[in-house]
Order: C-alpha cells, then sequence, then structure tokens
C-alpha cells in the first residue's frame, strides 16, 4: 500500500488519486441518500442545508430546511423577510448567529450580486457566514468547480485515510486537509465526490466504530491497513463548560405574562425571552432578576414562589435557569419592539430559543 507522508500531498501517486475517487463515486452512485437539497442544482439549497447541517444530524434538518425553503424559496424572498421571521423558522435548531448571517448574506447577494449566488472563490468568501467548507460545497455541487469542502467529518475520513494523526481542532491542520481535498477532488465530477466524501462520513467512516468492511476505501485506507482507525482523528480535549445560575422571572398580570427581547449583542441577540439574569453570589434567591426588573423597566414585582429548574446547554457554557414566579405591583413601560406582555397561546408568534421554549413547555403544563 502507498503511505502518504502527512504535508507531502504534490507526491500522492495518481493511481492512488483516481482509485480514491472512482471507487468513492461508483458507491456514492448506488448508495446514497435522497435528501431534499439533493434534487436539484439550486445553490441557494445547497447553500440554506449546509449551514443547517453544522452540527445537527440529517434527520433533524430536513423538516427544518423543508419549511425554510417553503417561507423563503429563494435569495430575494429570504432578503426581503423581517430577521424576525428568519428566526423564526430557525427557532429549535439553535446556533441563531447562523440564522442571522444567513440573512445578512442573504441581503449582500442582491445588493452586490444581483440576487445570484456568486461563482468564484473571491467573491462567494465576501458573502457574510460563507467559509471555506460552505464555500466549496456551494462551488462543487452546484457548479460543478473542482475545489475541495473540508469540514469535520471529510477531517474525519481523511485522517483515517492516510493516517494524519495531527490534531484536526489545529488551524493549520484544516489547513493541510483542505489542499489534500483539493488534490484529490476529482476534476470530472467535483460535485458527485465531494458530496460522496460527506456521505461516506456520515453513513460509513464514522466517528465510533467505522464500517470499514463496507468502505468504497477499504483497499486504499492507511488507518484501517495499521489498525489506528479507532485512535484517529485526533481531537483536543473538550473545553470544560462554565456553569451558570439564572434566575428567569415568571411575571403574571391576569392571563398574560411578561416577555422580552433579548440585547441586539452577545448570546442569544435578539431572541424572546422571559426575563433573566445570572444569579449573584450571596444574594437572596429570586432577588438578583427583581433587582434587574426594577433597574431595566422600573418593574416592581413581589415573589411568590419558586417554579422549578431547566437546564440548558451551549458549546461552552451550561445555563441552570431557576424559575420563579412573580406578582405584579407596578409597570411603567410600553416599548412593543423590547417587550410585551402576552398569553401563553401567543408564544408561537415569536422567536424563543431553544432554552427558553424549555421553560415555556413547563409554563403550559401548569397553565
Ligand atoms: S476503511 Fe474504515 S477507516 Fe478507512 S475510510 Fe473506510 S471506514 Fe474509514
Amino acid at each position: 500500500m502507498d503511505f502518504y507522508k502527512y504535508g507531502d500531498y504534490e507526491n500522492l501517486s495518481s493511481k492512488l488519486i483516481k482509485d480514491i475517487q472512482s471507487n468513492l463515486i461508483d458507491w456514492y452512485m448506488k448508495n446514497h441518500r435522497k435528501l431534499p437539497w439533493r434534487e436539484n442544482k439550486n445553490p441557494y439549497y445547497i447553500w440554506i442545508s449546509e449551514v443547517m447541517l453544522q452540527q445537527t444530524r440529517v434527520e433533524t434538518v430536513i423538516p427544518y430546511f423543508l419549511n425554510f425553503i417553503n417561507k423563503f424559496p429563494d435569495v430575494k424572498v429570504l432578503a426581503n423577510a423581517h430577521e424576525e421571521e428568519v428566526l423564526k423558522a430557525w427557532e429549535g435548531l439553535g446556533y441563531y448567529s447562523r440564522a442571522k448571517n444567513i440573512h445578512r448574506g442573504a441581503k449582500m447577494i442582491c445588493d452586490e450580486f444581483l440576487g445570484v449566488v456568486p461563482k468564484t472563490q473571491n467573491e462567494i468568501r465576501k458573502i457574510t457566514g460563507i467559509g471555506p467548507y460552505t464555500a466549496g460545497a456551494i462551488l462543487s455541487i452546484a457548479y460543478d468547480q473542482a475545489v475541495s469542502a473540508v469540514d469535520g467529518n471529510v477531517m474525519r475520513v481523511f485522517s483515517r485515510l492516510f493516517c494524519i494523526k495531527e490534531d484536526i481542532g489545529e488551524n493549520k491542520t484544516r489547513k493541510e486537509m483542505e489542499k489534500l481535498g483539493s488534490i484529490l477532488v476529482s476534476r470530472e465530477k467535483p460535485s458527485f465526490f465531494n458530496q460522496a466524501l460527506m456521505e461516506l462520513g456520515a453513513m460509513i467512516c464514522i466517528p465510533k466504530n467505522p464500517k470499514c468492511i463496507a468502505c468504497p476505501l477499504f483497499s486504499q485506507c492507511s488507518g484501517r491497513e495499521l489498525g489506528v482507525a479507532d485512535d484517529l482523528p485526533v481531537k483536543k480535549k473538550k473545553i470544560t463548560k462554565r456553569e451558570v445560575d439564572l434566575e428567569v422571572a415568571l411575571i403574571c398580570n391576569t392571563d398574560k405574562f411578561f416577555i422580552v427581547k433579548r440585547s441586539s449583542e452577545g448570546l442569544l441577540a435578539n431572541l424572546w425571552a422571559l426575563p433573566s439574569i445570572e444569579k449573584e453570589k450571596n444574594m437572596e434567591d429570586g432577588k438578583s432578576i427583581l433587582l434587574k426588573l426594577k433597574e431595566n423597566y422600573e418593574m416592581i414585582v413581589e415573589k411568590e414562589k419558586f417554579l422549578f429548574q431547566k437546564e440548558h446547554i451551549f458549546t461552552h457554557l451550561k445555563w441552570n435557569m431557576n424559575v420563579y414566579r412573580y406578582k405584579l405591583i407596578k409597570n411603567n413601560l410600553v416599548d412593543k419592539d423590547k417587550n410585551q406582555w402576552i398569553c401563553i397561546e401567543d408564544i408561537e408568534k415569536y422567536a424563543f430559543p431553544t432554552a427558553f421554549m424549555k421553560i415555556l413547555k413547563e409554563i403550559k403544563k401548569l397553565v
């Protein structure tokens, strides 16, 4: 077997490259899943699906994708939509900055590229939120250009296939793998080649217990041959999550309760939520949020009782959300863009992040 020396991608044998290309593409043609964004080569569909698929499973993405393109069938409709509608369509997928970037990107495409997703690396990389992987996926799948599209799945396949032991969390490793991808990509069928690699990473060369026996690259794979496939790829240790105790206020006034729009910066920006704040150390339970309500909204409330606790986990953060019920005593504010009194039946009209949807579901049970 030809063993690849890390970084020596220029000297890969042409036979090995050809074998990898033809085995992968033949396998893909016979075995790929039918997915809604693969039904045609619409670059807008490829873009939306690839962004949704980042850190989210295919089965979860399908209904979101269908709903999204039903609501926003092309770049122009998306560009003209209100951010609130876009966030609503994204609700539950998490990582809301991705939805905001897609929206901004659609506006850029309309303003600078006459509503057509650009066809060159230089232009497409100018679009907000389109990084090297998404650019590669759009250019190769939609426009048949021989460019690499290297994400975490593809890096796992490359690490095993070529027995690469560098940390895939490092930027320089990703760059090397992108070079490797651009050497390997089929000049004749780049769309099928890149999709085949993605499909292989999702279906066969999976994170644990890769299905080598069913793999079209069985004979070319150094990692399998050397018995180290299971130990690859090498990944950095996970960053420990910061735990935050959050106080969340359910403030009731007759049959309505109070919601606020989160700040336009930072975590879950511009999404709707119940008022919340990190609990201050040494402060009595339920008091930190009471002070925030007075300071931010000139609202006087009286604590009634603790309701329940819910957890929510982000990439680097864990929220322990303690929900308290408060009675409204005095309320001066009216700013419908930033806060609202709503009935429980109205929650569908607002974009709430998953963390707060968990709370609202519990509240629904209590009503
Ligand atoms: S042979 Fe096994 S380890 Fe190698 S690419 Fe295929 S599934 Fe992955």
